[in-house]
């Protein structure tokens, strides 16, 4: 598990984050994850299970089985990492706490780059301390393919079209990324798992064998 920031060569590489509930974990998620970090050359991808999300309802897994999902999931890709900050933290987990604490860590110079969906996105300027968010990092804001943001709106004079301007400042635009379109929702695989159907192939066997293991998701 990481938590603490690798401090050599500060200021010069990038550290991806990608927040959820992983409750549980599954290839959307994943594929998401590595193809930002692939697109922007990035070798710290921290995925991040939130303890109390705010703005939906709560887990049904314990923090403890999704840290553990997460980290069997992601034990094969050496890029992601996972981060068990909010989970230490007590009362809601709000982003702009999870990346002050990065940033505690790593200094202002260090680009930090903060993905989230198209649909979270829409919903951005509601979120806890939003403004200051994009003064702690970049957000990439990732879609299916055959989508993009719309060309007008709040987000227009924060928006950039090149990665290297994600590089060489530490926070404060936004960049629209298409990724591999997998409609695999965690809501879906738990009715799955609860009805008694078949969820292989929409996660990993790893995180279904421990699915298994610990009888998660089988009951109300
Ligand atoms: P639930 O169905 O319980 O709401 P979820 O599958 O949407 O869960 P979350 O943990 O809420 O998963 O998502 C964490 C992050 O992963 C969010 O930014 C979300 O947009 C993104 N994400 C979730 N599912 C996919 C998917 N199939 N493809 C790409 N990104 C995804």
């Amino acid at each position: 598990m990481v938590n603490q920031v690798n401090p050599t060569n500060p200021g010069s590489d990038m550290i991806g984050i990608l927040g959820g509930t992983f409750d549980p974990i599954h290839y959307g998620h994943l594929r998401t994850a590595l193809e930002v970090a692939e697109h922007f050359g990035i070798s710290d991808m921290r995925l991040i299970p939130g303890k109390v999300p705010p703005h939906r309802p709560q887990p049904h897994a314990s923090p403890e089985h999704r840290l553990a999902m997460l980290q069997v999931a992601i034990a094969s890709e050496p890029c992601l990492h996972a981060d068990d900050r909010e989970l230490r933290r007590d009362g809601y987990s709000w982003s702009f706490d999870t990346l002050e604490s990065f940033r505690a860590e790593t200094g202002n110079e260090r680009p930090l780059l903060f993905t989230l969906g198209f649909d979270a996105f829409q919903h951005f300027q509601t979120w806890h301390r939003w403004q200051d968010i994009l003064q702690l990092a970049h957000l990439v804001v990732v879609h299916r393919p055959g989508y993009s943001l719309p060309p007008e709106g709040w987000h227009m004079p924060f928006l950039s079209e090149n990665p290297d301007d994600l590089r060489t400042t530490p926070a404060g635009r936004i960049y629209s990324l298409a990724v591999t379109a997998l409609d695999i929702s965690a809501t879906n695989l738990r009715t799955r798992l609860k009805t008694g159907k078949n969820p292989r192939y929409l996660l990993p066997d790893a995180v279904l064998g421990y699915i298994q293991r610990h009888q998660l998701y089988c009951g109300t």
